[in-house]
């Protein structure tokens, strides 16, 4: 499969978050799956890609023209695609991907991962989306997310726009079982 794996930029965050990124590739790459992010080599974006090549995985970035031009690309890409703007390279990797892994990140990430579930919820999209909640590390989202629905910003349904995993291999279980279910018009 393709899969479509967001996370964070930054290369000082606590071990436990690298050690997943690590995990994940080292999955993707024995699994035979396609790597599809997006092109950094630093980060939990770098861990993963290189250990999704180091088990001869295939690797995909996606970045835009500037970020690539900050040398800010992997090298050791299989493919490297450049867009001209970020909103173009969000669309490229929604449209390559047959799934959305949200591993722990910043602004960046939730955006991406916002934005799978908000054409999720207009029905522009029914692939899954799996959020990898490292040492608990989106409970405060999940919470926000519930809030919304006990608030009636959202319809409960709607929490089914993504699935929590725990770990890597649990993330690509998920991510194999999925059945798209039917959800209700937002309108
Ligand atoms: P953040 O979570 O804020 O660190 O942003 C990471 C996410 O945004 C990644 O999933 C990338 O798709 C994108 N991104 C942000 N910064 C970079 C960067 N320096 N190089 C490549 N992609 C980036």
């Amino acid at each position: 499969m393709k899969i479509c794996v967001y996370c964070s930029s930054s290369s000082v965050v606590a071990e436990q978050y690298k050690s997943a990124a690590r995990e994940l590739g080292k999955l993707l790459g024995q699994n035979k799956h396609e790597l599809i992010y997006g092109a950094g080599n630093i980060g939990l974006m770098g861990e993963l890609a290189s250990a999704t090549k180091a088990e001869g995985g295939r690797v995909v970035g996606v970045i835009p023209r500037r970020l690539a031009e900050y040398g800010l690309a992997y090298a050791l890409a299989d493919e490297t695609i450049v867009t001209e703007t970020m909103a173009e390279r969000k669309q490229e990797m929604e449209a390559r991907a047959d799934a959305f892994i949200g591993l722990p990140g910043g602004i960046g990430t939730l955006e991406e991962v916002m934005q799978v579930m908000t054409l999720k919820q207009l029905r522009y999209m029914a692939k899954p989306l799996v959020l990898l909640n490292t040492a608990g590390f989106y409970d405060l989202l999940l919470a926000h997310l519930q809030r919304l629905v006990d608030e009636s910003f959202m319809n409960g349904e709607f929490l089914q726009l993504y699935q929590v995993a725990h770990d890597a291999e649990e993330a690509l279980r998920m991510i194999q079982e999925y059945r798209a279910s039917e959800l209700p018009l937002k309108w």
